[in-house]
């Protein structure tokens, strides 16, 4: 495929979508996956990656806008019956094991979309917040797409700890990470951290934990899952814990450890600056009013704002998502 097809792909595509909105249909992904999957499977076909949220921004649409719709049931593809979930169904019904009926209907959903809309969305932490109401292999890869494109570590060990939903949608849906990072076009030596040469093996662990410790690069574990997460796993796996890999090169990692504030949740203007900046991308209002008082209010955020740009107006200006022009008329 080259630039030229490309170009008239995704304008065609997103002429489609904009057709679809205008008549009202819903336009998450489950919901078109359903009533237009040649859409979707289109979208996905793009390259270099673009995925439905960028295809919905190219028509001129964020999540704020669409209408969304979650079927509430799933069909058996053994008997067709239509339940809300069908493990039991299946077990029972059909003597079948999940992993057999998997395997024998490859794709097949066992759980409706909006039956698995409550799943992972609990109050653990998030690295981007959600903006599907359900999960789908196609949300998965614009979630971590998003995360790349924010200069957010996609490797495993960052994923697992940072964003656990996510990287169990990665293993859920595609069973490895390497395959989700080829389907997003990412090298995966570079994103996943690992080594260049071989596998981190206990001996190079060490190594590589004495070097960075005579090279005067960071030795806290934030400092190493963002640029080298394969050593963080390896460690874990050959010492049981990064702390002990670290003591057993003589290091002691409480001196390298490195706390979060945790008595406010925007410490410093760039943190105030990055908060709005992920409210502008997941679609919330950026009005005062609105994050004071509105449904998705954070008047922490907008206090913070305040007491380190002076105005709420200049805090938004300095993370570039309106201009003093604007803010004028
Ligand atoms: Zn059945």
């Amino acid at each position: 495929m080259n630039a030229v097809d490309i170009t008239v792909n995704q304008k065609r595509i997103t002429e489609e979508i904009q057709k679809l909105y205008r008549r009202g249909e819903p336009l998450n992904i489950s919901a078109v996956k359903d009533r237009h999957p040649h859409l979707i499977a289109a979208v996905y076909k793009i390259k270099p990656f673009w995925g439905w949220k960028q295809a919905l921004e190219s028509a001129g649409l964020d999540y704020s806008m669409i209408k969304k719709h979650l079927r509430k049931h799933v069909a058996c593809r053994i008997c067709g019956i239509k339940m809300r979930v069908l493990m039991s169904h299946i077990q029972k019904k059909h003597q079948m094991s999940l992993d057999h009926y998997k395997k024998q209907y490859p794709g097949a959903e066992v759980i409706s979309p909006s039956s698995s809309s409550g799943v992972g969305q609990p109050r653990r932490r998030m690295e981007i917040p959600h903006w599907e109401k359900n999960w789908t292999p196609e949300y998965v890869l614009d979630r971590v797409y998003a995360m790349k494109a924010r200069g957010i570590p996609i490797n495993g060990a960052y994923m697992n700890d940072n964003d656990n939903t996510t990287y169990n949608m990665c293993c859920r849906y595609f069973k490895r990470l390497t395959v989700v990072y080829k389907a997003l076009g990412f090298d995966s030596q570079t994103v996943a951290g690992k080594r260049e040469n071989g596998w981190w093996t206990r001996q190079a662990v060490m190594r590589r934990l004495r070097e960075r410790c005579d090279t005067g690069q960071g030795l806290s574990y934030r400092a190493i899952v963002r640029s080298e997460g394969g050593l963080i796993v390896a460690a874990r796996k050959h010492f049981g814990s990064y702390d002990a890999a670290m003591r057993s090169v003589g290091l002691n990692p409480d001196k390298y450890r490195i706390f979060k504030r945790r008595n406010h949740p925007y410490p410093t203007q760039s943190s105030v600056i990055d908060e709005i900046c992920r409210r502008k991308f997941v679609g919330l209002t950026l009005s005062y009013s609105g994050v004071v008082r509105g449904e998705n209010r954070d008047k922490s955020l907008v206090m913070r704002g305040r007491k380190l740009f002076e105005t709420w107006d200049k805090a938004l200006i300095a993370a570039g998502v309106v201009s003093a022009d604007d803010l004028k008329k």
